[in-house]
């Protein structure tokens, strides 16, 4: 089946969809993105990973290409035009392209638009999320600015390529002191000892997940006792669940943390009562 990309302002078949060799976005990974889950052909909670793409922007002095009901026409053609029904939709918007030098661009350019989607395979999710998944730990060694959405994602591809070669699903990243950051593009939660729901809170250099922000109310509303904590590596061996969350995953159950197996290495009764509830809750609000 033929798929599209949306590149600033048009269409085009995807194996021809280029930007400029000169796109800041290349040269200095001087640019923004945002990932929206399709589910049923609609995107999943527009309105917050929208707004998490304007403060990127704004975080960055990046000029808006478009207002957020232009976007949603485009993401939502794309979405069409490539026959997802369930998969993601990526928008990447760079500060443009101009002759490569460190500062803005003076004056100033258009900034670069490219959007693309991707079908992923449901019941291969649903599998994966029935056994659960392997996640090892790695040193957090990214930036200050983890909350700015940006493509410069090295550190985090390396952390995910180290999880690859040792089997695992996912790299959970550890900050000096010894606590989880979240994931290489994931945020990190586990039930601890108490029974409590935890994750770490967004004063960390964390990216505040638009998945955690809608699971930390799906979890209240089921009268579920959450705590935003650091928690340890040691803590998160000794938890009675853990699970990652993001767009492209929802809720993922870990089972064993750098081998080690968590509980009795099964996807835990909370975390499969609450992917659920989110699941419906993420299909019933899409556009
Ligand atoms: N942390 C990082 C580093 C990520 O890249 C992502 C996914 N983009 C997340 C967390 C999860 O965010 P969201 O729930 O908004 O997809």
């Amino acid at each position: 089946m033929s798929r599209w990309a949306y590149v600033n302002g048009r269409f085009h078949p995807h194996g021809e969809a280029v930007v400029h060799v000169e796109d800041r976005g290349y040269q200095f990974a001087d640019a923004v993105y945002e990932v929206w889950a399709v589910i049923n052909g609609r995107l999943a909670d527009f309105d917050g990973h929208m707004t998490r793409l304007g403060r990127s922007l704004d975080e960055l002095r990046i000029e808006h290409p478009m207002s957020g009901a232009s976007l949603l026409n485009v993401l939502r053609e794309t979405v069409r035009r490539n026959r997802v029904r369930f998969g993601l939709c990526y928008i990447q918007i760079s500060r443009g392209t101009a002759r490569r030098d460190h500062p803005f661009p003076d004056p100033a350019v258009a900034p670069s638009v490219v959007i693309t989607c991707k079908s992923l395979d449901r019941g291969a999710m649903e599998t994966k999320a029935k056994k659960g998944v392997a996640v090892i730990t790695q040193p957090d060694i990214r930036w200050g600015r983890c909350d700015i959405k940006t493509v410069g994602l090295l550190p985090n591809i390396l952390a995910k390529q180290a999880a690859k070669e040792r089997g695992a699903a996912e790299a959970w990243l550890v900050d000096d002191m010894g606590f989880v950051t979240e994931g290489s593009s994931t945020n990190a939660w586990i039930v601890d000892a108490d029974g409590n729901l935890r994750t770490r809170d967004t004063q960390a250099n964390i990216l505040r997940g638009i998945t955690r922000g809608n699971l930390l109310a799906v979890a209240k509303d089921a009268g579920v006792k959450v705590i935003e904590k650091p928690f340890t590596v040691e803590d998160a061996k000794q938890a009675r669940e853990a699970f990652f969350t993001a767009a492209s995953a929802f809720l993922t159950p870990v089972v064993s943390i750098d081998g080690t197996r968590i509980a009795d290495g099964k996807p835990g009764p909370l975390t499969t009562r609450l992917r659920g509830l989110y699941f419906e809750r993420a299909a019933e609000l899409a556009v």
